[in-house]
């Protein structure tokens, strides 16, 4: 049962289809939503539009979306007329003791907030979230090799580096579709894992002398794992698709440079699945909500 949220006032700021689900879930559950960046969208019964300042100063609890803020605070906003943006300026105008949740922000932006006491929930960060959203990312991941490859992926020769939360379940995926899937990691127990489920194994550490071979190659990794040196190696007939967020972890010029077909996809549960990826919102949230709406600062990280 989902706990309820009578009387709170939720400012959802930004994001994409995704929140066209979510919305009105949490409306079910007694929210009052402010949307700020909604105003190209199909009106939402029951929500009260306001621009970003007036949304953060009137709500209870501010929601951005789970996709992130770049490198200059800019938000996703789909539907919205004007850019959206979470910088220091923004994080002043924020009242004391309201939560903001997002997917996930700089470090620098994360420790600017903590410093003037307000509270960041970066949920891409949170299991519960990211093993849930790892099934959308996988089927949208797998949506666009297919759309970039000449061949099927049944029988392809797919590399995946990164056994985590979106590693296993693309590796699994791809598993079943009948794909010669490599999994690659740095830790023993993840290759022994890979072992257990057909996977064939790969420490990072050999992955120079076997990427020659991959067809298909999804990386999950949030750092620069297929640099120059993996590149040259790397078949040029060969397609990247790069989950991991942005900037990805792949060195893009090169790979360009080189004619291989390398492409970073951010947002792919909002691509693939909108409303699957909006429901999980619907799911986790409410707890979330409830948990750090009335948690004292200190007791709950
Ligand atoms: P995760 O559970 O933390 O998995 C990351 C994996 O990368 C782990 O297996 C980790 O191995 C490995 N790794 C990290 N740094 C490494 C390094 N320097 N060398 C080798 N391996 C390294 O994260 P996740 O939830 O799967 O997410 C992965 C990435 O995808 C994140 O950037 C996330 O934001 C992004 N993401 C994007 C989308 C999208 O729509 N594009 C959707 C979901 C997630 P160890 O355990 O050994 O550290």
């Amino acid at each position: 049962m989902s706990a309820g949220l009578k009387g709170i006032r939720l400012a959802v700021i930004g994001g994409d289809e995704r929140e066209l689900y979510f919305i009105p879930e949490m409306q079910k559950l007694g929210a009052h939503i402010i949307g700020a960046g909604f105003e190209k969208a199909d009106p939402i019964p029951g929500m009260r539009l306001a621009a970003q300042q007036e949304a953060i100063r009137e709500a209870d609890v501010l929601i951005f979306p789970l996709y992130g803020a770049d490198e200059r605070g800019l938000i996703k906003a789909r539907y919205g007329n004007e850019p959206i943006v979470l910088n220091q300026e923004m994080l002043q105008a924020i009242p004391n003791n309201r939560p903001l949740f997002i997917g996930w922000v700089r470090p620098t932006l994360k420790a600017a907030a903590d410093k003037m006491g307000i509270r960041i929930i970066e949920t891409a960060k949170l299991d519960e979230v990211a093993i849930l959203n790892s099934v959308p990312s996988a089927e949208g991941a797998i949506q666009m090799a297919m759309q970039h490859t000449r061949i099927t992926l049944h029988g392809s020769r797919s590399y995946v580096l990164g056994l985590g939360r979106t590693g296993w379940t693309l590796a699994a995926m791809l598993k079943g579709l009948g794909a010669r899937v490599t999994g690659v990691a740095r830790k023993t127990q993840d290759l022994a894992r890979a072992l257990t489920l057909g996977l064939t194994p790969l420490p990072f550490s050999e992955l120079e002398r076997a990427i020659g071979q991959a067809e298909v190659i999804f990386n999950t990794v949030p750092s620069l794992v297929l640099d120059k040196e993996l590149l040259e190696k790397t078949s040029r007939d060969a397609v990247i698709i790069d989950v991991a967020s942005m900037p990805g972890g792949t060195d893009f010029e090169y790979a360009q440079m080189l004619g291989i077909k390398a492409l970073l996809a951010p947002g792919l549960p909002g691509m693939a699945a909108p409303k699957t990826a909006g429901m999980i919102l619907a799911q986790v949230y409410p707890r979330l909500i409830l948990r750090y709406l009335t948690a004292p600062m200190t007791s709950v990280e």
